[in-house]
């Protein structure tokens, strides 16, 4: 059914799975740069296909809509959502005598500005695993959430300017949704800017945000990524309080190693348990992990599941950026 060549790719169709080159066929789960290339002719659902033109330019696409089967290349090919941004999918691929479940990054819980994800059941389940180690286990969502607005709340209250850092696709848009849904309007830097006017486009309102031009505004927060801003535009904030929104907060005082002043774990990845959860929906009678630690493999042989790992693990670096 599928076999590996640097990634993953199902046979019978020579369709290439989230490949970061470019390929004749390729599959792109989601606009996450980790996962897409400038592909010959790329599948994905209509609003990763925005997105992914977005980026790379417009490029040949044939849009899968999310539970809309399609016959091609031999097999029938099914789109779910997967929690993890805007258009992001899993891939279900039948072949009349089995069923491949791929998941790249996918989230459980739900998102203030994608679907929740969809798990069907298949006999063999290929996912990312990014956060497979029972340390990374986040507090309820609400709870971060809550955690989100009264940093930036406290902040403005002190005069000081909320710069939260965000990717510049799927939690900037995330973290925009949450804090004008709170009443705190936000400045976005242009990266993030414009990838939220395809969100709008795609008919996921943000609420009030607007494009950042180097001044702070009264009651506003700013989000930019990651990172990419020292020593730029950014010195017209003259008080930021920096606010770090990703897993990796759970990694002990890192957040102050890289100079934030708050970091909170509200992620858009599924953590240790959701990775297990997943695992039991689908159901699958053999499962290959992707990206993450090895010893998730191993947690899951322990719990009787036919486990495996597919590829060389990523580097912890790699599992960091997107
Ligand atoms: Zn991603």
């Amino acid at each position: 059914m599928f076999h590996y060549d640097g990634g993953l790719k199902l046979t019978r169709a020579d369709l290439a799975v989230d490949f970061k080159r470019r390929m004749p066929r390729g599959f792109i789960s989601h606009a996450h740069n980790d996962h897409m290339a400038r592909h010959q002719y790329a599948l994905c659902t209509p609003a990763t296909a925005r997105l992914y033109h977005h980026r790379l330019g417009v490029r040949d696409v044939l849009e899968l809509p999310y539970r809309t089967p399609i016959e091609w290349g031999g097999l029938r090919l099914t789109t779910f959502p997967a929690g993890h941004c805007l258009g992001s999918a899993m891939l279900l691929a039948e072949d009349g005598d089995q069923s491949l479940l791929y998941s790249g990054d996918f989230k459980l819980a739900e998102s203030a500005t994608s679907e929740r994800a969809e798990l069907p059941k298949a006999n063999i389940f290929v996912l990312e695993s990014t956060y497979g180690q029972p340390a990374y286990r986040f507090a309820p969502r609400a709870e971060l959430v809550g955690q989100l607005i009264e940093c930036c709340r406290a902040a403005l209250t002190r005069g000081q300017t909320p710069v939260i850092e965000a990717y510049a696709l799927g939690k900037a848009q995330e973290v925009t949704k949450l804090l004008t849904s709170h009443g705190i309007g936000v400045l976005q830097t242009p990266p993030v800017y414009e990838i939220s006017l395809v969100y709008q486009a795609c008919g996921v309102d943000l609420g009030n945000f607007v494009r950042f031009e180097g001044l702070p505004r009264d009651g506003h927060a700013l989000v930019a990524p990651p990172g990419r801003h020292r020593g730029s535009n950014l010195q017209g904030i003259r008080r930021p309080c920096r606010i770090a929104v990703t897993g990796w907060s759970l990694d002990s005082n890192s957040h102050r190693r890289y100079g934030f002043d708050h970091a909170i774990p509200l992620s858009d990845h599924a953590d240790f348990n959701e990775l297990l959860e997943a695992v039991e929906r689908v159901d699958a009678r053999e499962v290959h992990c992707t990206h993450g630690p090895e010893s998730f493999v191993d947690e899951l042989r322990n719990r009787g599941i036919n486990a495996y790992r597919l590829g060389v693990p990523a580097s912890r670096r790699e599992r960091m950026l997107f």
